[in-house]
């Protein structure tokens, strides 16, 4: 930013050099978050059973599926490897995505299952 000299009048006005700042950078997306109040159904609670597993999941996406931010939810889950279902994608989808956690629990679980 520069200031450049206002050819009416004394004033300086404030000359903008840097590139705009996306509009949509600036609006915090989880407002508009359909989930809200119901984190409970995006995270596994612990020693959750797989068939508990994909019932609570299948809600989640649910409303994932009719969110208006889904898309951006997703890929700042991508992005920030988080835990949980997130955009319709829960860690074992985005792990074979290539956007991989440390553990994914669904292939801990898989891998668990093979072993025994
Ligand atoms: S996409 Fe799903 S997890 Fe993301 S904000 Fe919307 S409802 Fe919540």
């Amino acid at each position: 930013m520069s200031l450049k000299e206002s050819p009416v009048s004394d004033l300086y006005l404030t000359e903008f050099s840097e590139p705009a700042t996306p509009i949509g950078s600036l609006i915090d997306w989880t407002q508009f978050a359909n989930c809200k109040g119901k984190t409970k159904l995006f995270f596994a609670p612990k020693a959750e059973r797989p068939q508990a597993r994909e019932r609570r999941e299948a809600k989640a996406k649910s409303l994932c599926n009719n969110c208006t931010v889904q898309e951006t939810c997703k890929e700042f889950a991508r992005n920030n490897h988080e835990y949980g279902l997130w955009g319709g994608e829960n860690e074992e989808e985005r792990h074979l995505a290539g956007y991989t956690i440390a553990a994914p629990i669904g292939v801990r679980s898989r891998a668990l299952r093979t072993a025994s």
